[in-house]
């Protein structure tokens, strides 16, 4: 669960997990907004790219980051948020911002698939750690802990209220998309077992072209957006 928020909104679903090859975390809402990047620590700006325009798949080195924020926080670690919404960016180069602050605003710009944030964390020795480190940090006081717990039984108890409630309304709305909120993890194949959805590679294919997805080839981005769009409960039927 997550203790330290990086969406204003506070409502983050993890697309993409850290790994070898991907050396940060990517992050959307759980619903279709477009919400603020908040700070999660206190720190100076030390980089701000704020005049990209648009996605670029062609993009190379800084430039895939789109528009991006780079903050030295106190305890001595760097975090870059990327693919920031263009013009988006409150936060200037040398300012000291507080935990909690607002970034900018999540998008899609330089080499991105689909509205999410790219998380980097790196360590003193410019090692990139695992972000999810940081927003799953556990509190220490009690009192907190016992708010946690009640705030986790509100959740369970809205989920609970809106099962019961989907028996009783027309459900023809969401029939047209798949969704897969409750998956955490970075695998297409297993967010489409996990809600028992064909997940063979000529499946996939069928729905990338129902998903405007062009050209599918399996590849590592094709998939990555074909999760985005699940986990937001976006992807179309086939
Ligand atoms: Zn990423």
């Amino acid at each position: 669960m997550i203790t330290t928020h990086v969406l204003e909104s506070m409502n983050e679903v993890i697309t993409n997990n850290y790994s070898n090859d991907h050396k940060a975390i990517d992050i959307v809402p759980s619903d279709n907004s477009e919400p603020n990047i908040i700070s999660i620590n206190n720190g100076t700006v030390e980089t701000v790219v704020n005049d990209i325009k648009s996605t670029n798949h062609k993009s190379k080195g800084l430039d895939t980051y789109g528009n991006y924020v780079k903050i030295k926080q106190d305890n001595g670690k760097t975090a870059l948020y990327a693919h920031m919404k263009y013009n988006s960016i409150k936060v200037n180069k040398g300012e000291y911002i507080k935990k909690g602050e607002v970034i900018g605003t999540i998008g899609e710009t330089g080499n991105a698939y689909g509205k999410h944030l790219h998380l980097e964390i790196q360590n003193k020795d410019n090692i990139k750690e695992n972000p999810i480190v940081t927003l799953k940090e556990n509190s220490t006081s009690s009192t907190k802990n016992n708010n946690q717990k009640n705030v986790q039984k509100n959740i369970t108890n809205i989920q609970t209220n809106t099962s019961k409630n989907k028996n009783h309304t027309n459900p023809t709305s969401n029939n047209n998309y798949l969704s897969a909120k409750e998956y955490h993890h970075g695998s297409i194949v297993d967010a489409l077992k996990s809600i028992g959805i064909n997940s063979s590679y000529n499946y996939r294919k069928k729905l990338a072209i129902k998903n405007g997805i062009t050209n599918y080839k399996g590849s590592y981005f094709q998939n990555i957006k074909m999760l985005n769009l699940l986990k937001q409960g976006k992807l179309k039927k086939v």
